[in-house]
């Protein structure tokens, strides 16, 4: 461990947030989530230069579960480029991540990739690009992180997908709209893998880096994608990572960001660091409850924010 006042504040407000209580439910809507012990916490912030700050949890693996959306949009987006937007908005919905209220309306484009229409259409654009989109997508998830042991997890998918009515009303709604090319059932079994990935906060933080790293991997040097794009995948992490909590996310914390129902948040610091924390209760806008107390503390005791 490196010892910096970025190591103390990490610690610090680690040991914060440990100590007050917590408050929040689990995501028992996924029967499998609902498994989990709520009471774990843990925090990595990877830098660029390659040290990492750890505490508590940080190693254990929870299921990422929205999270991995930004990746599968960057795994669309350095093929597509500008394309990536004729199918997928970038404002803020200011509705919860499941909701199906703007879709007529807005004929079938989601106003972003984070919410579950958007993350099902961009699902959909790269079950057209590659022939073998579930191996595809691991393996690029497994370059960006250094690891090759990350995989998806088949008993949270099944889990899911057994009681996944309102994402299949919502992938057969963008099917009826036109904003669906592949059949609705293989676009599911592609978005319930997606989202159970696992990750531990240590394997999170370094996945995440190159968006802090202005598109290039942090150990390869390869461009993942220009700095322009991880510019633009950060400003929609800034604007729509917390749906109708965004806000409020950026009021309070100041980073792009994304959260997860697992109870994962990842943030990044541009040209710094990326950061994550997890911890399983959830408020009622679906985001980790400490996961957010944790960052606003961190920001506020190194007034690192991109404001
Ligand atoms: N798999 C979850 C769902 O589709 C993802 C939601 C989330 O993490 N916010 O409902």
């Amino acid at each position: 461990m490196v010892y910096s006042p970025l190591s103390d504040a990490v610690m610090q407000a680690y040991n914060t947030v440990f100590e007050t209580p917590d408050s929040g439910l689990l995501a028992t809507y996924i029967p499998k989530l609902a498994t989990v012990d709520p009471n774990q916490l843990g925090v990595a912030l990877t830098a660029v230069d390659g040290s990492q700050m750890t505490a508590g949890d940080s190693d254990k693996l929870f299921s990422i579960q929205s999270i991995s959306k930004v990746l599968l949009l960057c795994f669309a987006y350095r093929q597509l480029d500008a394309k990536t937007w004729e199918r997928v908005g970038v404002e803020p919905s200011g509705t919860a991540f499941n909701s199906l209220l703007q879709l007529e309306s807005d004929a079938g484009i989601p106003r972003n990739p984070f919410i579950n229409a958007g993350a099902l259409v961009v699902c959909d654009l790269v079950l057209s690009l590659y022939p073998h989109a579930d191996a595809q997508l691991l393996a690029f998830i497994q370059w960006l992180a250094d690891d090759d042991t990350i995989t998806y997890s088949p008993e949270i998918a099944t889990s899911e997908k057994q009681v996944g009515h309102r994402n299949k009303a919502l992938c057969y709604f963008l099917k009826s709209l036109g904003n669906l090319h592949n059949d609705p059932e293989v676009v599911l079994d592609f978005y319930f893998n997606l989202c159970s990935i696992e990750m531990s906060c240590n394997t999170l933080s370094r996945t995440f880096l190159f968006l802090a790293n202005g598109g290039q991997h942090p150990t390869d040097n390869k461009q993942i994608l220009t700095t322009s794009q991880a510019k633009r995948i950060n400003a929609v992490m800034q604007t729509c990572g917390f749906y109708d909590e965004s806000g409020e996310f950026a009021f309070r914390v100041g980073l792009p960001g994304k959260s997860g129902v697992g109870g994962g948040i990842v943030a990044v610091y541009p040209k710094r660091y990326a950061v994550a924390v997890w911890s399983p209760r959830l408020n009622e806008k679906g985001n980790s409850y400490r996961g957010m107390r944790f960052l606003e503390t961190l920001t506020s005791l190194t007034g690192q924010s991109v404001f």
